[in-house]
């Protein structure tokens, strides 16, 4: 694939693709092509043909030039078919940067004698737009019914100066985020306080000769993550994918996914299959799954790292000093497995912001061929500039791309990265399905999305969440036994309050599923959940009311964004008055949950959000403990710590 970036050189590159069905988008393009040598650009033609054999329009860094004719009754050329069908099928709602990175300058071709004048190339334009391109430059409809040249000419004139204003643009918007990330003198001071440098003890070698039969998939990759995840002492499971779909509205702000699988297959650490396996549960537990980074992101580091020619070639991976232990994993793994850079940036290192400690930043300030750019690195590294390393890298959460972006003359090699970034974790998502069923498993999770912005340099979207946003029915993913279980509900009766808005609903919906399939005696239930809207990210919303209320003892929805009114709604009867949020419900029943814990034991279980639900129902907790058992603040605090102390307060919570 030719996805050339011209970042990190002087060179401008640009791509021009044409759709042509009778030949005069090609020609024109090959006008444009030859005219860009001409003006100092250095183009790569495509012939739209070609998309997902030599390039993809969701990979390209550099700006393309389209030039799209219509044919028939407003259709898109027939050689665009197969990348029309491709770009329809992409959900924009799962996916809404599927060309984030994408800046475009659209020439559209019709004749204005026909009906859908100029709709092959307007339905790739609009298409582009949902999916987040940019249009720098146009779009411009020639209509061959009054003469082409009306239009394309002016177009042609005004594009060398659009795409030098692009590039400009570009280089301001890399060199402003550059000086964001830079302490002003007075912040500076005179010496800079830095981390220990790392040395480099890794060495790669490329393998020579052509590529060894590689060994098939999974082997591979099982080895790979039987290596990387300390986890994997146990076993590794296969998944098969049996339903994936978003359970939000589309104009939900989080949007949030359901995916049911059962497990296939099952592996030990050395990668050898189980005759036969059974994968037990019980409600509130969670797994780890094994997760990859972006292809986008690792092809453009892959790139950006000039190493595209030795991307697939079989790594032996060296100790230049055996006693030191960084990297010794990767080393071994070479030489047990067929690992390319390929594979080893995919799946094993951590690209984003967990790669990024400050020791990794002044590694990379010392290879940075620009004082101003060493000096500013070293700033980010140093301990003066700890707030400034805090809020720009960390809180925008910037990965090595968009680091390497910005500073552009920096060119670590590739030994001393995989030595210094971290291993890729699995991430952790608890079963909604209830355990009684191993063939039946559930997940729900929000899919993280990260907008280009002052710092970061590209739209991106959360690892894990990405990646399983991405999964299709029967596609194939791998898991493995989490082995910290801490949510698993009390065999005794007691009752139970528990809180879990958004997906932190997840442990209760399992739970509730089982008790279902059991009939024995009912116990004192209390569920706390809420959301934004009901109209549009209630999760599981219709089967908590209309399959699981018998089950509970009070069911009382908050909702944050709007207020329910309309008494025939059958969620009014669980809604209390302009609750927002789970604590203002728990605020309204204090009497009864500060009797449920107090008089009944009842138990507290939370789950969801760390940053600042959690706390704010624990202060909540405080608070009704104050007001209705007479306790002072002090009092309350210890006796919820004490209540954690004895499991009796438990919380599943991550940020
Ligand atoms: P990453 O790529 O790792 O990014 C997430 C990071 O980005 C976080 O540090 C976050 O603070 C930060 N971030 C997020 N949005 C922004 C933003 N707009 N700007 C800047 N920074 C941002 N999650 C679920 O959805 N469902 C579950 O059922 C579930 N169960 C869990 C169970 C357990 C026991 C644990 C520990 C976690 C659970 N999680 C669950 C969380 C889950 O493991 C992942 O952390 C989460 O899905 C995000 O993964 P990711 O790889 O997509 O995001
Ligand atoms: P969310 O959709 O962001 O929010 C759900 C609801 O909670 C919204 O109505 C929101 O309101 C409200 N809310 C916001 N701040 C609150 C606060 N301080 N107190 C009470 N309610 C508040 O939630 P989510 O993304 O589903 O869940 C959050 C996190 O939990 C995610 O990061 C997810 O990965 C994690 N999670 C962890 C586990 C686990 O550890 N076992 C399980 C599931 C999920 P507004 O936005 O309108 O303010």
């Amino acid at each position: 694939m030719s996805n050339g970036d011209s970042r990190g050189t002087d060179k401008k590159k640009i791509v021009i693709v044409y759709a042509s069905q009778t030949g005069q988008s090609k020609i024109i393009a090959e006008t444009l092509n030859d005219s860009a040598l001409e003006n100092g650009f250095e183009p790569t033609l495509f012939d739209i043909a070609q998309h997902g054999k030599e390039f993809n329009f969701n990979e390209l860094v550099d700006p393309l030039v389209f030039v799209c004719s219509t044919t028939g009754d407003g259709e898109t050329p027939e050689s665009a078919r197969k990348c029309w069908h491709k770009l329809k099928r992409i959900n924009k709602d799962a996916e809404p940067t599927y060309l984030g990175n994408l800046n475009y300058a659209l020439l559209g071709l019709g004749d204005s004698n026909y009906s859908q004048f100029c709709n092959g190339p307007k339905l790739f334009h609009a298409r582009f737009q949902d999916l987040g391109a940019r249009c720098f430059y146009g779009p411009v409809w020639a209509d061959d019914g009054v003469g082409l040249e009306i239009e394309v000419e002016p177009f042609k004139d005004g594009l060398w100066d659009a795409l030098d204003d692009f590039f400009n643009q570009n280089e301001a918007d890399l060199t402003s985020k550059m000086h964001k990330l830079a302490l002003t003198d007075h912040q500076l001071g005179f010496e800079l306080t830095l981390p220990e440098l790392v040395e480099n003890h890794l060495a790669v070698e490329y393998s020579e000769s052509p590529c060894e039969e590689e060994e098939s998939p999974p082997s591979n990759l099982l080895k790979i993550f039987s290596a990387i995840y300390p986890q994997s002492a146990s076993n590794i499971y296969a998944a098969s994918v049996v339903e994936s779909k978003i359970m939000t509205g589309k104009d939900a702000e989080k949007l949030c996914f359901d995916v049911k699988f059962k497990p296939t297959k099952c592996y030990t650490n050395t990668a050898e299959e189980l005759a036969q396996f059974e994968f037990k549960y019980e409600p509130g537990h969670a797994i780890d799954i094994v997760t990859h980074n972006d292809q986008t992101e690792t092809d453009r580091l892959l790139e950006r790292l000039d190493l595209k020619n030795v991307r697939n070639k079989k790594l032996h991976i060296k100790l230049l000093n055996p006693t030191k232990k960084l990297g010794i994993v990767y080393s071994k793994l070479s030489e047990s497995t067929h690992l390319t850079l390929d594979l080893l940036f995919k799946y094993c290192v951590d690209v984003r912001t967990n790669g990024l400690k400050k020791n990794f930043l002044r590694m990379l300030a010392e290879y940075c061929s620009e004082e101003n750019e060493r000096m500013r690195l070293l700033q980010l590294a140093s301990k003066e500039g700890s707030e400034q390393y805090q809020t720009l890298v960390k809180e925008s959460s910037l990965t090595l791309l968009d680091l390497l972006n910005i500073f552009k003359s920096c060119r670590p090699p590739v030994d001393y990265l995989i030595q210094m970034l971290p291993p890729l974790n699995t991430r952790s998502y608890t079963l909604c399905s209830d355990g009684s069923s191993s063939n039946e498993m559930e997940i729900i999770f929000n899919l993280v999305n990260f907008k280009k912005d002052d710092h970061r340099t590209y739209d991106r979207l959360g690892v894990a969440t990405g990646y399983l946003s991405r999964l299709h029915k029967d596609d194939t993913f791998y898991f493995l036994n989490r082995k910290f279980q801490n949510f698993a509900f009390p065999a005794d009766t007691k009752p139970i309050i528990m809180i879990g808005p958004g997906t932190g609903i997840a442990p209760f919906i399992s739970y509730l599923r089982s008790l279902a399939n059991d009939k024995s005696e009912q116990r004192n239930l209390w569920l706390f959940v809420g959301c934004r809207d009901p109209a549009k990210d209630f999760l599981f919303g219709k089967e908590l009311v209309d399959e699981r209320v018998p089950l509970l003892t009070k069911l009382s929805v908050s909702f944050s964004r709007t207020k329910l009114d309309n008494e025939q709604d059958p969620l009014f009867k669980h809604y209390v008055k302009d609750s927002k949020y789970v604590q203002d419900s728990l605020k309204h029943y204090a009497k009864e949950v500060a009797s449920l814990l107090h008089d009944l034991d009842a138990y507290v279980y939370v789950c969801g959000d760390a940053k600042n639900m959690s706390k704010d129902v624990f202060n909540c907790f405080v608070d009704i403990c104050v007001k209705e058992l007479n306790m002072s603040t002090e009092q309350a605090n210890k006796y919820l710590m004490d209540m954690i102390k004895n499991k009796r307060y438990k919380q599943d919570i991550w940020a």
